[in-house]
């Protein structure tokens, strides 16, 4: 049910072994167990205790007067006051007692208990008695609209599926989690956005002391059955539904894990979230898996893709469309077209230029970096082409004590669902071998969890004239990273030959080799050409 205008519901769930109302004989059985589930769906937080698929059994406690105690580490009794009865005039109290699964869930119950009673108390009450929620800094800045369907879009099985499928992405994070068992053996881990839990089964599969998997969406209920069904590692693992934001925790983690990364690596804007949970949860000093993301980008030559996406636009050039001249949109439709990213898997032949990259460093970044991200560019081309526009991909390492690995989407590498991201110019520009390529890439947030991106790319004029004047060519165009065009079903001029494996502008295997012996220090000096490559959206990625 929405809420009063204005004002955002929020929810907080837990599941525990038993709860038995003091007052009556019947103990909630074990068989199933029982969630308790803080809301202000009703616009009054309330904390409501029920089994699944049985909520007309449910248990209501009122948070405006209720106080909880701890009978022993994993038992406790909430006490409330009694309201009156219309008929009897009389006031009873009502009392509950709480099984938890184990110490660390038990605490984090109390954490909540008391974050949602502060809240009530200190909401301030509507004059239609109803109790303004605190707005969290991701409602502050993302449309309520855009995080409905997005958090909806990964409520869904299907889409975490694709996600696990991608056997690139989950394996990368299986090897670098389990090659550095020594990073999670005994220590507090926090899952920032775990989605279907996989990332806190595999930290506590490396040992860690106790994981808490947090996750917005109702994926956190698969989440917590799929931890339930994995006892032995389930028993250290707490789903805690909610955002990173909002949420509050018992404890402080060692160790962040995530998988924040969209198309471009920024789109969705999870990464700002990783680092609001790095700056509420992470000890100082502490982990991040991954640590650090760069953006790789090179020119590319690609003439089918330029004429594919302007003939798009070439419907609207009809004078006779059922006796309707359809001209006046031509411009507009062509501008529209070339507005959108195009994801898909491209061969690195087509790359004019060794790529040059931008680093984001997820343990230093504030959030307010992310929200506008310039990055210059200077490129040398290593042969004459018309130039399209500009190739994007990312990266993400896991610096790891053990074992450092990078997770790479870069084209000639195996294919991620992240794909690679190429931004299309409307009016190419020419450049001949050894010429310098200058330009800009802007990207800036919006409150649609993504980016609108500039680019500007510049050359020499070459041939006749240019010698005098030097004459610049310089091609610009915004597009929106939200709306890209998904080009995978085209048939990909992409046979994964061996030739490929050494194909100059990328080595991915300089990726690995350097990723062995890679210095933070060493990232965080200006972008040089050379460096291998490296994305994800609402198809996924995320
Ligand atoms: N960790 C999982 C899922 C990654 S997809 C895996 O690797 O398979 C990212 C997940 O983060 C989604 O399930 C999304 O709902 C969740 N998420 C995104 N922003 C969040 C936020 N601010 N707070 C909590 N969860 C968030």
């Amino acid at each position: 049910m929405e809420g009063p205008v204005g004002q955002k519901e929020k929810k907080q769930e837990f599941t525990l072994v038993a709860v038995s109302d003091l007052a009556s004989s019947s103990s909630e059985s074990q068989s199933k167990p029982v969630v308790a589930r803080f809301s202000d769906d009703s616009g009054l937080a309330e904390l409501r205790f029920y089994k699944e698929s049985e909520s007309a059994t449910a248990i209501n406690v009122d948070l405006r007067t209720a106080q909880i105690f701890k009978l022993s580490s994993v038992q406790s009794v909430c006490l409330t006051e009694g309201s009156d009865s219309t008929e009897e005039k009389t006031s009873y109290s009502r009392g509950v007692t709480v099984q938890f699964r184990n110490e660390e869930e038990s605490r984090a119950f109390h954490c909540a208990f008391k974050q949602w009673k502060e809240e009530v108390l200190e909401g301030k009450p509507l004059p239609n008695g109803t109790i303004a929620a605190t707005k969290s800094k991701f409602d502050d800045k993302i449309e309520a609209s855009s995080a409905k369907m997005y958090f909806h879009y990964y409520g869904q099985l299907l889409h975490q599926q694709n996600m696990l499928q991608d056997y690139v992405r989950t394996g990368t994070y299986y090897a670098a989690v389990i090659e550095n068992r020594a990073d999670f053996v005994g220590r507090v881990v926090v899952d920032v956005g775990a989605g279907s839990g996989i990332l806190s089964l595999f930290a506590a599969q490396a040992g860690a002391k106790h994981v808490y998997a947090v996750e917005a969406s109702e994926m956190a209920e698969y989440a917590r059955k799929l931890i339930v069904g994995n006892p032995s590692l389930g028993q250290r693992i707490t789903v805690i539904k909610g955002k990173v934001e909002e949420v509050e925790l018992p404890e402080k983690a060692d160790i962040l894990i995530s998988e924040p990364m969209g198309t471009l690596l920024v789109n969705e804007r999870m990464l700002e979230s990783y680092v609001i949970a790095r700056d509420r949860f992470l000890v100082p000093g502490g982990k991040m898996f991954p640590s650090v993301g760069r953006i790789h980008m090179a020119p590319f030559s690609d003439e089918y893709l330029f004429i594919e996406i302007a003939n798009k636009a070439l419907f609207w050039q009809q004078q006779n469309y059922y006796g309707v001249d359809l001209t006046p949109l031509y411009g507009s439709a062509f501008q529209g077209y070339f507005s959108q990213p195009v994801v898909d898997a491209f061969d690195p032949r087509l790359l004019v230029a060794s790529p040059t990259y931008h680093v984001l460093d997820f343990t230093k970044s504030k959030e307010e970096d992310l929200y506008e991200i310039e990055i210059p560019l200077r490129f040398t081309a290593s042969v004459g082409a018309r130039v399209h526009g500009l190739a994007c991909w990312f990266d993400v390492l896991f610096n790891g004590s053990t074992v450092q690995r990078w997770l790479t989407t870069a084209p000639g590498a195996p294919t991620t669902h992240w794909y690679q991201l190429r931004c299309v110019l409307t009016q190419p520009i020419y450049v001949m071998a050894g010429q310098e390529i200058t330009g800009q890439l802007r990207m800036v947030a919006h409150n649609a969890q993504s980016y609108t991106l500039y680019l500007t790319l510049m050359a020499k004029m070459w041939g006749p004239g240019a010698e005098q004047g030097g004459i610049i060519q310089a091609s610009s165009c915004k597009l929106d990273l939200k709306e890209p065009y998904y080009r995978m079903s085209q048939p990909q001029a992409y046979p994964l030959a061996q030739d490929q494996q050494s194909h100059p502008l990328i080595n991915t295997q300089d990726i690995q080799i350097q990723s062995q012996d890679f210095e933070e220090a060493e990232l965080m000096q200006h972008p040089s050409p050379n460096s291998g490559a490296q994305m994800n959206s609402m198809v996924e990625n995320n």
